[in-house]
This record gives C-alpha cells, sequence and structure tokens, in this order.
C-alpha cells in the first residue's frame, strides 16, 4: 500500500508530541510514563502515611466517604526502622494532599523529602507534634542502644549527640495518645474538606468512643493486676503505654534500638529481676527474633509473649486485617497474664 511520505512523517510527529504531553502530564500528576496510573490518581483526597496507625485512624475518620485514598508508604511486613523511600513512594508523597508522619529519627529522611517537595496546598500533620513526648530513656539493667540509627555514619552521629535529649517516637503506643492523634487528624481534613466536616466529626467522635474504651479495658487489668512491672527480653517501644497506666519496665534495649546482642550485664540483671520477682512473663515485640526473650524464659521458666508496637502489620495480619484496636486488644490480655501473681 502507497503512504505519502509526508503524511507519514506527520504521524510520527504526531506520536512524538502525543508522548511528550503524556510525559510532562506524568511528572506533575506522578504517575509512571509506562507503568498504570497510581491508584490515588482520582481521588478527591488523598492521604499518605509512614506507619500503620495513623493510615488505620485515618481508616476510621473518613469511613464511608467516598473518592478517599489512603495509603501506608511501609508496606505489609516491613520493619518501620529500615525503610527507605522508594521513588514511587516519594511521588506519592509530592502528590498527596495530607501526609503524616511521626516526627523521630526514623523518618529522619522526611525532612529532605518535605523540603523538596513543590506541593504548597499539601497538608503536613508530625504525630510527636500531637501529644506530650516523653524523653527515650535508660533504666536499670539496660544495654545502651543507638536508637534508630540504622546507617553507620547515623550511628557515629547518635554517638556524637549523646547528651542531646531524644524524644521517645512511638507516640500511637497509648490509646490516650491516639485519641489525640486522632483529634488532630481530623482537624486537619475538616479544614482542607469543609464540606465534608460533619461526616469526618461525627466518624471520629465513633472511633474516639472505641478508643476510649480500649483505655478504660487497660486501665481495669493495671489496677487488678497483682503487680506493675514488665520485663521485655527485646528492645521497648511502649514507653507512652507504660507512662499512662503506671507500669514500670525493664528491658534490653531503650526505644527502638538497633542492637540484638545485649551484654552479659544486662542478661544476668533481666533473668534476676525475673527471677527474684517470680514475674510470669517475658516480653518479646512484633518481628523479632525473640532470641533474647527465649534465653531468659530458658533460665527462669516464665512464658514468653508478643507485645505488638503497631509500627506496621506482617502480611498475615494486612490479610486477615487486624487493626490498631484488635492489635492493643491482643496486648492487654497478653498484659493481663504478665500482671499475674504467678505463672498459670
Ligand atoms: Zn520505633
Amino acid at each position: 500500500m502507497y503512504m505519502p511520505k509526508q503524511k507519514n512523517c506527520k504521524t510520527i510527529k504526531y506520536v512524538w508530541v502525543l508522548l511528550l504531553v503524556t510525559v510532562l502530564v506524568c511528572s506533575v500528576t506522578g504517575c509512571t510514563v509506562l507503568g498504570r496510573e497510581p491508584a490515588y490518581q482520582n481521588a478527591r483526597v488523598h492521604i499518605v502515611t509512614t506507619v500503620f496507625p495513623p493510615y488505620d485512624f485515618a481508616r476510621n475518620i473518613t469511613f464511608g466517604m467516598e473518592d478517599i485514598y489512603i495509603q501506608q508508604l511501609l508496606r505489609p511486613g516491613m520493619e518501620s526502622h529500615t525503610y527507605d523511600p522508594t521513588p514511587a513512594d516519594i511521588l506519592a508523597v509530592q502528590h498527596c494532599d495530607l501526609f503524616i508522619y511521626t516526627g523521630g529519627e526514623s523518618d529522619a529522611w522526611v525532612d529532605t523529602l518535605l523540603e523538596a517537595a513543590d506541593n504548597p496546598e499539601m497538608q503536613v500533620l508530625r504525630m510527636m507534634d500531637c501529644v506530650e513526648t516523653l524523653e527515650e530513656e535508660s533504666v536499670e539493667g539496660m544495654s545502651a542502644g543507638h536508637s534508630h540509627a540504622h546507617h553507620e555514619d547515623e550511628a557515629e552521629h547518635a554517638h556524637e549527640d549523646h547528651d542531646e535529649i531524644e524524644y521517645d517516637e512511638h507516640v500511637w503506643t497509648a490509646p490516650s495518645c491516639a485519641e489525640k492523634i486522632t483529634e488532630a487528624i481530623t482537624d486537619v481534613l475538616c479544614e482542607m474538606d469543609a464540606p465534608s466536616a460533619g461526616l469526618y466529626r461525627q466518624n471520629c467522635q465513633q472511633y474516639i468512643e472505641q478508643l476510649t474504651a480500649l483505655d478504660a479495658y487497660f486501665d481495669e487489668i493495671v489496677h487488678s493486676g497483682a503487680r506493675s512491672t514488665v520485663v521485655f527480653g527485646d528492645r521497648f517501644p511502649m514507653r507512652y503505654l507504660c507512662d499512662a497506666y503506671g507500669l514500670s519496665y525493664r528491658a534490653a534495649f531503650p526505644g527502638c534500638a538497633e542492637e540484638s546482642e545485649p551484654s552479659a550485664a544486662t542478661m544476668i540483671y533481666l533473668i534476676e529481676k525475673v527471677k527474684s520477682e517470680q514475674i510470669p512473663v517475658i516480653f518479646t515485640i512484633e518481628m523479632s527474633n525473640g532470641k533474647i526473650a527465649a534465653a531468659i524464659a530458658e533460665e527462669t521458666g516464665a512464658e514468653i509473649s508478643v507485645m505488638h508496637s503497631c509500627h506496621n502489620r506482617t502480611a498475615k495480619e494486612a490479610a486477615e486485617d487486624a487493626t490498631y484496636l484488635s492489635l492493643m486488644y491482643q496486648n492487654a490480655d497478653a498484659l493481663k497474664l504478665a500482671l499475674a501473681a504467678n505463672l498459670e
């Protein structure tokens, strides 16, 4: 078939212009050139969170509402302290309407990202601004840890800044703090999307009621407990929880320290503590190898139990659609056994 040369040329030109426009549109809106449109593309409100708790709070606040897309950057099973954003994650943050992050050392990458983000409309909520933060502390028997420093240069940096006060970033671990964060998210959403404010407020109120019931459940367990000290053969991310109910704790490492090898002194201290006070349960945290707790349990006969910090869900928990509430109720029941007089 004969095709005039000129027409062919025009077609090619047309295709190029189309491709260029596509690339431009994509770079502005954040979709990949060859891939599918990201799921958030047509959302009226696009919310991005780093860790699981604010993702779950936002799901509750926007319950039953249409065209809202909530995205958690940490995929199920990802460890929050070693996470680095992918290019797609960066585009998602740059495109979103509301970005919620923790504000501690584990997401120090956020500052660089926000500085580079060219999105003046974006609202940013830092969870550590929503509650009264507690200092990360070292309690008796603990091995010192370089908290959250997962890169070598950061580890050095943490060592240099040894005297600097560091605040514990696990601000969602107490139900009362979860309430404050939920209210703060609701306030931002109501401001951003005023016509839907009534719905956000209504959902918020219902969810706060559930958080208050959780808070009362913990309160009752702690009050009827025979003891008030918990022992973690692991890192200790539950500072806010213990503080809320007046529990004291002993642990191998503070916060979310990177170390997994405690000192011999720490092991001896924790074993003696469990033995002398006949502590029935030794805690480990989710996604941990549990080796320290296992060693202490072997020496003392204590039961091993998991306290879930809720940073993120495992693939299995996500498939079962575990929620902040379901994970925290599991924690409460685990705590109940841990505060019992003796091993049952
Ligand atoms: Zn952490």
